[in-house]
């Protein structure tokens, strides 16, 4: 992916060039055929086309393209053969994304589908259709929590795809050409750039629906204007959000119900955070995602997370609100600082950090 190094510098110059031809690309009347070659080394490549929009144009010619079924793609110079311009056509329907995803996976995959989810699975069909219903269930939650908080949603644009492989083995072949080594750590995962969540059938699903739909609250939140695919979003809000709405209710005989409760494996991992918590917590939360990626500090930081996102929603909800909104409006691959990332905050929070830490650690002493 160096490209996507190279356009990350390149971004500021890129602007003045959208500011220029703000009309041409900012409308999306028109779409680009472009023609390229897939793969990393010589024995890999194939030749692949696609109607896209371009999101953004690196001064070298490489592009970063959302394809009319919602994929995002990192193209290149010297990948692209060729590019013409068309009249835009509309995003992909079910049906059509159903036969182009047959197409593309090895045999043996079959459709299985809900209203607004269309799953593809390798002949576990009563497996499959228990996922489906678990996300419908989050679909329906999700959008009805957000309405009551007057929050307007937009209806994702591109078909929701899941994809539920027969067992482990296969989610690893899978899997790993997706996400590399992390396929063994996870039992299901939600991809940026294909939009797709990824899962296996596992023997004892009421187990792991915390997982499932952790990873279906990423794909909804990228898919319904909340958040922006490949946008600088600070790691503590995607991970909080899906926290939030993780929490299973076994006591509900359909497995999951209730968003918006306290999830008690993050409030025990906060729990255990609190006696080391260093002052400056929530600014290294925000700042940058490093505690995320380090084994060592993760566990603190999703319970953080968790805890901070569950505060704010109950207690500074508008604020949080008008930050998500900000959040979402910012462009792919564009980078903040540190120090932007938390005036952002405390700008839509209207207080400074330390006044949100005094208020979050009292609040959150008193929750059980
Ligand atoms: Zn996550």
């Amino acid at each position: 992916m160096d490209w996507f190094v190279v356009a990350r510098r390149a971004v500021s110059v890129f602007y003045l060039v959208l500011i220029v031809w703000g009309t041409t690309v900012g409308s999306f009347s028109f779409a680009d055929v472009i023609t390229f070659e897939e793969g990393a080394d010589d024995s890999a490549k194939t030749e692949r086309t696609i109607d896209a929009e371009i999101l953004v144009e690196a001064a070298d010619g490489g592009v970063l393209a959302r394809c009319d079924a919602g994929r995002l793609w990192t193209i290149q110079p010297d990948q692209i053969i060729t590019r013409a311009k068309q009249p835009a056509g509309p995003p992909i329907d079910q049906e059509t994304m159903a036969r182009r995803m047959l197409e593309e996976l090895p045999a043996g995959f079959q459709v299985y589908r809900t209203a607004n989810y269309l799953i593809l699975h390798q002949g576990n069909e009563a497996y499959a259709r228990s996922c489906g219903i678990l996300f419908e269930q989050l679909h329906r939650g999700f959008f009805t929590y957000w309405k009551n908080q007057h929050v307007d949603l937009e209806t994702p644009r591109y078909p929701l795809v899941a994809l539920v492989l027969a067992n482990h083995d296969e989610f690893l072949k899978f899997a790993g050409q997706e996400i590399g080594d992390t396929a063994k750590s996870v039992i299901g995962y939600y991809h940026l750039e294909s939009n797709r969540m990824t899962t296996f059938r596992v023997p004892n699903l009421e187990r792991n629906i915390a997982t499932i739909i952790h990873e279906a609250t990423h794909q909804l939140a990228y898919n319904c204007g909340l958040q922006t695919r490949f946008a600088d979003n600070p790691m503590w809000v995607s991970e909080g959000m899906a926290m939030f709405f993780e929490s299973p209710d076994f006591s509900n005989p359909r497995g999951w119900r209730g968003i918006g409760r306290v999830n008690v494996v993050n409030l025990g991992r906060f729990r255990r955070y609190l006696p080391s918590r260093p002052e400056d917590s929530l600014a290294t939360l925000l700042s940058d995602d490093s505690r995320f990626r380090s084994a060592a500090t993760a566990e603190d930081a999703y319970g953080e997370s968790w805890a901070l996102t569950y505060f704010l929603l109950k207690t500074q909800r508008k604020e949080f609100v008008a930050y998500l909104q900000k959040l979402s409006e910012s462009k792919p691959l564009d980078e903040r600082t540190p120090r932007e990332r938390i005036e952002d905050f405390e700008s839509s929070m209207g207080m400074g950090l330390e006044e949100i830490d005094r208020k979050f650690l009292t609040y959150m002493r008193r929750v059980r």
